[in-house]
Order: structure tokens, then C-alpha cells, then sequence
């Protein structure tokens, strides 16, 4: 058990963190690396500060690279402006969604209350899908709360937010 504030990586070698892609055992490295990160307290801190570094390697926060770059992307979608679309739906009319703002839409409609059911039948999506969706609205949500934490303790980083991070 962790204590609590204490990196649950603190007496951990470093180097399950950087598991060397090269390795047939690659995956196996990568999940036991993240199951260390789902027990640490400071998990969200980790990402934070890995995201606002702008850090190219290693699993920091439970997130490996590529991950990062997805939860980056996600994030910087959900500040889609969507307004027009979001009256649309809540008006009952039929609305087409273009995929790079479903985010911001289901997250706005989210907001006002909607439910999974609800979301599934105004946008035409299995309920399913709707429901990865939603998860991955919270973990951008969760991602930009961590970026804003880690700009106010962290110098020299990007002043753009996210959509600067992934430039
Ligand atoms: S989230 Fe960060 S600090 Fe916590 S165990 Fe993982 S790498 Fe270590």
C-alpha cells in the first residue's frame, strides 16, 4: 500500500517505466509498469508534469507515448466550439456530428444532464460507443486539470494549453 502524497514508484526501478519496445515482452513490461501507476496517489500530478515537459518517453501518469499524445488530442478536443450544434440536439432535430467534435458535443449534452440512452439516440450511436465516449471526455477532462495544475508549479512551460503542447 502507498502512502499517501508518496509516488507508489519511489523503491521501484526506473527502468520499468522505459520498457525497451525492442523486447517480445514489450506488452507485459508496459502493463505492469501502468498497474504500478493506477495505485499512485499522484498519478494525475505525474501526467501533469509529463504533458507540460512535453516528455517524448516512458510511462508517466499510467499513460505510455502514444497514449499521451491521444489523451493531448482529446483534450484540446473538447474546446471545439460546438454551441450550435448542442441547441440543435437539445431542440429534438436531427444533427450530424462531425467525429472530431462528437467530444466537445457529448460532453456539453453530458453537462446538461443527458443520459447515456438519451445520447445514443440522438446521436445514432450504439449505446457502447457512447459510453467510450463519455470515458474518454473524463479522462480529457482529467488530463487539463493536471496540465493547469502543473503550469502553476512548473517554469518555462508553453503558454498555449494543450493545442500548444501538441504542436
Ligand atoms: S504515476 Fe508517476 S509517480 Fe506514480 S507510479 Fe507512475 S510513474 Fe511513478
Amino acid at each position: 500500500m502507498t502512502a499517501p502524497g508518496h509516488p507508489a514508484c519511489r523503491d521501484v526501478d526506473p527502468e520499468i517505466f522505459f520498457p525497451d519496445h525492442t523486447l517480445r515482452d514489450h506488452n507485459e513490461r508496459v502493463t505492469s509498469a501502468k498497474s504500478i501507476c493506477l495505485a499512485c496517489p499522484i498519478s494525475a500530478a505525474c501526467l501533469g508534469r509529463a504533458v507540460v515537459g512535453r516528455e517524448k518517453d516512458g510511462i508517466w501518469g499510467g499513460y505510455t507515448p502514444l497514449e499521451r499524445r491521444a489523451l493531448l488530442r482529446d483534450a484540446h478536443r473538447l474546446g471545439h466550439e460546438v454551441g450550435y450544434a448542442v441547441r440543435r440536439l437539445e431542440l429534438g432535430h436531427q444533427y450530424r456530428v462531425r467525429p472530431t467534435d462528437l467530444l466537445a458535443v457529448v460532453h456539453g449534452l453530458t453537462s446538461r444532464g443527458w443520459s447515456v440512452e438519451k445520447l445514443s439516440a440522438a446521436l445514432d450511436l450504439p449505446l457502447q460507443a457512447v459510453l467510450k465516449v463519455r470515458q474518454r471526455v473524463q479522462a480529457a477532462t482529467a488530463c487539463l486539470v493536471a496540465v493547469s495544475e502543473a503550469e502553476s508549479i512548473c517554469d518555462g512551460v508553453p503558454s498555449g494549453g494543450v493545442a500548444e503542447i501538441l504542436e
